[in-house]
């Protein structure tokens, strides 16, 4: 099965790629969950990311509800990676989609941008993330493709890392979304 790569280069050190996978399998520094407030185990992209990563996820996750409590929406925490190929797991909260007025397209940005603010304080300099919010949370794909791909392209035009954002993309559908917004900011994009 060929597996499609896209790469854009966003500025002279960053770049964004795009493929079809398995986020679980990603060997970037980190890699990002669609997580819940509460930090307690889901399905999707959570259940798939803990069963992989064992149990270190779960008494760390424990850990930080303890000290912070829940994590709101539009956060982010970070997580040792256990068994995964990723030394990190940041867990960052999307909305849940409930129309578009309850400010949905901002919560979801934050939830980009907070898990990059805490890798380039980690200097973690290559990071994956899933489509956050599309899947179980009913953010409908094709708006929050742009609120993802605008903020992280944003992001790295203002501070210039991490080096490598990846987005990790479960279905065609998913896929094809994320490459029309990433088209409509970046002109060049790199087969591999
Ligand atoms: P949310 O609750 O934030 O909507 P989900 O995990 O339900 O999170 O879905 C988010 C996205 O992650 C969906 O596009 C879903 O298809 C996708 N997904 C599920 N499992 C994986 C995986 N192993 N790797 C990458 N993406 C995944």
């Amino acid at each position: 099965m060929t597996m499609l790569e896209f790469k854009y280069q966003i500025s002279n050190q960053c770049v964004i790629l795009i493929k079809k996978g398995d986020i679980t399998s990603e060997s970037t520094d980190a890699i990002v969950n669609a997580a819940n407030s509460r930090l307690i185990g889901g399905g999707g992209v959570d259940g798939a990311i803990r069963s992989k990563a064992g149990r270190t996820i779960e008494l760390e996750c424990e850990k930080i509800r303890k000290t912070i409590g829940e994590c709101k929406t539009g956060n982010a925490v970070i997580t040792s990676g256990g068994n995964l190929s990723a030394k990190f797991v940041i867990h960052a909260v999307g909305p849940v989609w409930k129309g578009g007025n309850q400010n949905e397209p901002e919560l979801l940005r934050k939830a980009y941008r907070h898990s990059l603010e805490i890798a380039i304080k980690k200097q973690i300099n290559s990071i994956s993330f899933p489509s956050i919010s599309t899947g179980i949370y009913g953010y409908p794909v094709e708006l929050a493709s742009e609120e993802a791909i605008n903020e992280v392209v944003c992001f790295l035009q203002q501070f210039n890392k991490p080096k490598l954002v990846k987005f990790v993309l479960f279905d065609d559908k998913t896929f094809a979304n994320y490459q029309s917004s990433l088209s409509k900011r970046c002109a060049v994009a790199t087969l591999k």
